[in-house]
């Protein structure tokens, strides 16, 4: 069972020409860090390499080093579904039929003021039974945020959401899953948890398939995962159309396997539960 690393997976759920670009990149990154090893410039390596840390923590939701997040949990038996930058006109009302059709429940990430222009989609999701979270007011990049910004744009998003559901939010992903250190321990004070996700499959790229996005499904996710879709593609208007076909056939997969796709609280409940997660 073990393409069960859970690098190697996330590395077989990207597509080739994202491969490429990331080994070009780390392929230009170490030949700098030899070039400099090299040469009197070698003591501000000393500086970078503690700043190098804090980058791919910011960067990498599936590197916990300083900011905390839920990435991943432990179960035989379920894994977590979750839904990006919605609510969506035109997809999320077939997507929470679809997820009824399979007894199915996620955690949709909400972008808030998506939300206030279709309320009546935000209370059809969580009359579904699904779990909803804040992704921010808008898709802005909050690791470029100054701390006093980012703290308002946390609070004003979650009291507007919660006044529109009329209940606590308890889960902030950030858009790109890019978080810096001190925005998180900001979070934590908030008494917001993070949410990153295990595997993410590329679905909101612009020639994907309905094929292509299954296959990469089917192949890197495993139960205890969490799983990134998205309902809408932010700042862009292109139905998720491939993503609603190829969520169809991985859900027919998931129930011939007995494996029950749930909330990100439910495997939260279920990981603490257990075992502790890595
Ligand atoms: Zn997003």
């Amino acid at each position: 069972m073990e393409l069960e690393n859970v690098y190697w997976r996330i590395w077989s759920a990207i597509p080739s020409r994202e491969k490429k670009k990331i080994k070009l990149g780390a392929f230009l990154a170490g030949g700098l860090f030899l070039g400099i090893s090299k040469t009197p410039l070698r003591k501000s390596l000393a500086v970078l390499a503690p700043n190098t840390l804090f980058l791919i923590d910011t960067f990498c939701p599936q590197i916990n080093l300083f900011a905390k997040s839920f990435w991943r949990g432990r179960s035989q038996r379920s894994l977590a579904l979750s839904f990006d930058d919605g609510p969506d006109p035109f997809i999320t009302p077939h997507l929470v039929e679809l997820l009824e059709r399979y007894q199915a429940r996620a955690t949709f990430f909400q972008l808030v003021e998506q939300a206030r222009r279709y309320p009546q989609i935000l209370k059809l999701i969580k009359a579904s039974g699904h779990e909803i979270g804040l992704h921010g007011l808008n898709h802005r990049k909050v690791h470029l945020m100054g701390q006093r910004q980012f703290r308002k744009n946390i609070e004003k998003g979650r009291k507007q959401l919660e006044d529109l559901l009329g209940e606590r939010v308890l889960w902030y992903r950030p858009p790109h899953g890019f978080l810096r250190f001190d925005q998180y321990l900001i979070l934590k004070k908030l008494g917001l948890k993070v949410a990153g996700w295990t595997i993410g499959v590329w679905d909101t790229d612009e020639n994907v398939t309905a094929k292509e996005i299954f296959e990469r499904l089917r192949r890197s996710v495993r139960p205890g995962d969490i799983v990134l879709l998205h309902d809408s593609v932010a700042e862009r208007h292109r139905p998720q159309t491939a993503m609603l076909k190829a969520l169809d056939v991985f859900l027919a997969s998931l129930s011939t396997q007995g494996i029950k796709a749930v909330t990100i609280s439910d495997l939260w409940e279920e990981t603490k539960s257990g075992q502790k997660i890595q």
